[in-house]
């Protein structure tokens, strides 16, 4: 398929006339009609004909950025002008917005090509993305199991060839656990890397907007298109964008590459701990040198977390309140209701200084001691999420368990920094494992460095689903 290829790849592709945007277009589209019945990527697909008109329009234009006359999909977590925008949830469910969120600007703007809103659990709740009120999303490497979540639909469509790449969004983990389920990479920015504008809000102060791609060097040329400052996010940083895309290429040898103790916890399934220290002494081999460290406080991270992210989505959350949004606020789901009920009680008068107040004193501490580890890291590595992807079901009714999956994902969230997810390897059941590259705040070069280089040498990202052959 054309659009195994790398976005680099299709690039040259496109500007030499071997291949034309309308082919890419339609290979999207024949992928969706195939597999979107069974995986429930889509939330809303646009029409086809108008996909085909920009493709069109792509093909006879001369102006070419590296995204031009690529398709791609959103999250249906960024409002789109004229498209029906839910984040998952029946509340907005006839919610056609007026404006599109900046990084859907800045996408359309550079010629990319949209397809369509994806899947995810309703308001980003959630990481299997069985918490849709469109339906679970499927995992095409084994259908009766999850896609992960919040940005699951994202993951299945880039994983099925639907569009080359996806727009997700990470608050805890969203982007990452879904990369790793589906056997793709996904980027958390470093917070305010990427214009939150017009991302329908979860938790304001951990939310970010990322890429979701086949490659490394995809997700590096998305990046420099996506990030940079928005006078209309006052928490989008000032700082130059570099050209990310031209950086993937720094060797190895002396890289310093921490890896956490806590992250061997109890609940780390041993084929993922298997595949991981596989991962770990393959980028040894590459001149990477790595140490054992430690964060003490990551243990408590979910705690933290989920404390901070339920109090701000209890305050975000109280706008649909049936006047500005059309629906009535009832359809908010049970998970939704869990946290704002949790999420109010956290910051009522007289519990605020013990709960909310405690979990800030806990980021701190958790700030701080990753902090200290950038004096001997440049790097930290740790599984993405502890388990194989689930079975459907499995976690819907233990609200517990689903927390746990953000265990090694939202501490990072908490701190603010960047980190890449990537493939590292296969169970022996054949299901995708990945791992995570941490990096120092607003040094997303040195991880997408790490990853690219442990792509030039494994081939676990280029491995499809059987269903896809
Ligand atoms: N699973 C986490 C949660 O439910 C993370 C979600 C996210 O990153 N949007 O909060």
């Amino acid at each position: 398929m054309l659009l195994d290829n790398t976005i680099t790849e299709l690039g040259t592709l496109l500007r030499s006339k071997k291949i034309s945007s309308r082919e890419l277009v339609e290979e999207a589209y024949d992928s969706i009609e195939k597999h979107n019945g069974a995986l429930s990527a889509f939330i809303t697909v646009r029409e086809k004909k108008d996909a085909l008109c920009d493709a069109d329009a792509s093909d006879a234009s001369s102006s070419r950025g590296p995204l031009a006359g690529i398709p791609f999909c959103l999250k249906d977590a960024y409002v789109t002008k004229d498209l029906k925008t839910t984040a998952g949830s029946k509340v907005l469910d006839t919610f056609v917005p007026p404006y599109s969120a900046t990084v859907v600007q800045k996408l359309l703007a550079s010629g990319a090509i949209l397809i369509g809103k994806n899947n995810m659990d309703a308001w980003g709740h959630g990481a299997t993305n069985e918490n849709s009120d469109y339906g679970p999303v499927k995992n095409l490497w084994d259908t009766t199991r999850v896609a992960g979540g919040s940005s699951g639909g994202s993951a299945a469509a880039v994983s099925a060839r639907m569009a080359a790449f996806s727009i997700g969004e990470d608050t805890g983990g969203s982007i990452r656990n879904p990369a790793s389920m589906c056997n793709i990479a996904g980027l958390k920015v470093t917070y305010g890397r990427v214009s939150r504008y017009g991302a329908i809000a979860y938790a304001s102060s951990l939310d970010t907007v990322g890429p979701m791609a086949k490659s490394v060097s995809d997700i590096a040329e998305i990046l420099e298109v996506i990030a940079g400052v928005d006078p209309k996010d006052a928490t989008s940083s000032r700082r130059e964008v570099p050209h990310y895309s031209t950086l993937l290429e720094k060797p190895l040898s002396g890289m310093r590459v921490g890896i956490p103790k806590e992250f061997f916890a109890e609940g780390l399934t041993p084929e993922v701990r298997d595949i991981f220290v596989k991962a770990t002494r393959m980028l040894e081999s590459l001149g990477a040198q790595t140490l054992e460290v430690s964060l003490p406080s990551l243990p408590f991270g979910v705690s933290i977390y989920y404390l901070i992210a339920m109090s701000e989505t209890s305050s975000n959350l109280n706008r649909y309140d049936g006047v500005r949004f059309g629906n009535n606020p009832s359809f908010f789901g049970e998970e939704g209701m869990r946290r704002i009920i949790i999420g109010t009680y956290a910051l009522k008068a007289g519990y605020h200084d013990d709960l909310y107040g405690r979990a800030l004193k806990g980021r701190t501490m958790l700030i701080r001691e990753f902090d200290a580890l950038w004096e001997t890291c440049d790097v930290l590595l740790g599984p993405t999420i502890p388990t194989l992807p689930n079975k459907l079901g499995d976690l819907s009714e233990n609200t517990m368990s689903a927390y746990l999956a953000d265990a090694f994902t939202a501490p990072v969230s908490l701190v603010g920094s960047p980190s890449l997810a990537i493939p590292a390897g296969f169970s022996k059941s054949g299901l995708p494992v990945g791992m995570q590259i941490i990096g120092r705040k607003f040094d997303e070069a040195t991880i997408l460095a790490v990853g690219h280089a442990y792509q030039k040498a494994t081939d676990w990202h280029k491995k499809k689903p059987a269903l896809l052959s």
